[in-house]
């Protein structure tokens, strides 16, 4: 990476307007898009569906494969820098971009973040070279042949049997007791390479963001409590103790430590599980990490006073990072497609067509930002949009949360 700034509304050395590129159209890209135009940039996507959420409001769209050659040097001669909103983005497209635009984060830190047991392997190696208070994953065994999976030690099980490559929200996961499921367990998932972690007993889920500039200054967003509903990331909640304070600190000095190790550069989500200590309290384990923005980081749009997604442009535009600062509790609610087949936000009337849920109802209350994503069709389960709730006090953000939830339908606040 080059350290010389991408100034916005600049000239660039094409001689064309300063254009920022991203793999990949889904929702982060479109959120990645909106931060980079609102700050002057030109954008461009790549992304093979004709109608992908980012794709519907870049510059410039490329709707080819991420892997097609013609579509990659279209890409490059459009962009100054090029930047990434998934994590399976074929490692050799961002190799071969790398090699003529600025790209990041880079190829090598995406093929880290690709596949479970290199990830694994970075979080031990950084906590091993960190002080007393760095941060583990679970106890976990590689499986990739027979004979790994027979050398499982014990005390693995009962544990989750993880597919090294391609999981997401869930996907690619079993839950397994004893070595028998185990072996039927592997066998399900197509003896493809794994892990197999130690089901820990979690006591709750957070995350940190952190942004990254070529230069190494490394900045953290505050820690985010996330809820998930069926695997997938419901609420996240973000205020003044909704994490234990020496938890959170630890986190993000964890995954600073985790994005330094790396040379990272760019915007890094890694997840982490709280856990019982066996002794009363609590501990700290790191779950996983997302080469990008991520879901669990939509309230810095309206709680913080720089969003994950700006952050991600002055990385990738080797802009200064200041440190963020939120000025607002928050709480944030995804809103899957289930929503437009709740009628009026009531479960028990289900819908066989899609109905948009009570926004006007919801928009009437203070401090709640309506995100959708430009889904042209709502599907149960998909991801299509979120809100952000803001207040002046952890009081007024969680009530309410608990009557936005109430009028769509969704479970309560814990
Ligand atoms: P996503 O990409 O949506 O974050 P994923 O499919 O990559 O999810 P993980 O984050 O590894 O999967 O796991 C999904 C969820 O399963 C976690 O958020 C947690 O609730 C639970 N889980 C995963 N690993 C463990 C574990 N070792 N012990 C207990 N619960 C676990
Ligand atoms: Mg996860």
């Amino acid at each position: 990476m080059s350290l010389k700034p991408l100034l916005p509304g600049a000239l660039s050395d094409r001689g064309q307007q300063m254009t920022l590129g991203v793999m990949g159209g889904g929702q982060l890209g479109r959120m990645f898009v909106q931060a980079a135009q609102a700050m002057g940039y030109f954008t461009a996507v790549l992304d093979p569906d004709p109608a992908s959420p980012a794709g519907l409001v870049a510059h410039w769209h490329i709707d080819t494969a991420y892997d097609d050659e013609q579509g990659l040097a279209q890409l490059m001669q459009r962009c100054d820098a090029i930047t990434t909103e998934f994590e399976n983005v074929p490692a050799p497209a961002l190799i071969t971009l790398g090699a003529h635009r600025p790209v990041a984060p880079s190829a090598a830190c995406v093929a880290v973040a690709q596949d479970r047991i290199q990830e694994k392997a970075h979080f031990v190696k950084t906590a091993s070279e960190g002080g007393p208070l760095s941060v583990f994953p679970a106890p976990y065994a590689a499986i990739e042949t027979p004979e790994l999976l027979a050398a499982v030690p014990a005390d693995l099980l009962p544990g989750i049997l993880k597919t090294a490559r391609l999981g997401y929200d869930g996907k690619g996961q079993v839950r397994v007791k004893d070595r028998a499921e185990l072996a039927a367990a592997w066998d399900q998932l197509g003896k493809v390479p794994c892990v197999l972690e130690k089901l820990m007993p979690l006591q709750s889920e957070c995350s940190v963001i952190v942004a990254r500039g070529a230069d190494g200054n490394v900045v953290a967003f505050p820690v985010q409590k996330n809820t998930h509903h069926d695997g997938i990331l419901a609420i996240t909640e973000v205020y003044e103790g909704a994490v234990p304070a020496d938890l959170a600190a630890r986190a993000q000095a964890s995954t600073v430590a985790i994005a330094n190790h790396l040379n990272y550069v760019g915007v890094l989500c890694v997840e982490y599980f709280v856990v019982d200590n066996g002794q009363g309290g609590s501990d700290l384990i790191v779950n996983e990490m997302a080469p990008r923005p991520h879901n669990s980081g939509h309230y810095t749009q309206n709680a913080c006073d720089m969003s994950q997604f700006e952050a991600q442009v002055r990385a990738l535009a080797g802009l200064p990072l200041p440190t963020p600062r939120q000025h607002s509790p928050a709480i944030m609610v995804n809103l899957l497609g289930d929503l437009w087949f709740n009628a009026n936000g009531v479960r028990a009337q289900a819908t066989e067509q899609p109905v948009s849920p009570p926004w006007a109802q919801v928009l009437a209350l203070p401090g709640t930002h309506l995100h959708l994503y430009g889904k042209l069709s709502a599907r149960k389960g998909r991801k299509m949009g979120h809100l952000n709730i803001t207040g002046d006090s952890v009081a007024q953000v969680r009530e309410t949360a608990t009557r936005v939830l109430a009028l769509l339908g969704l479970p309560a606040l814990d």
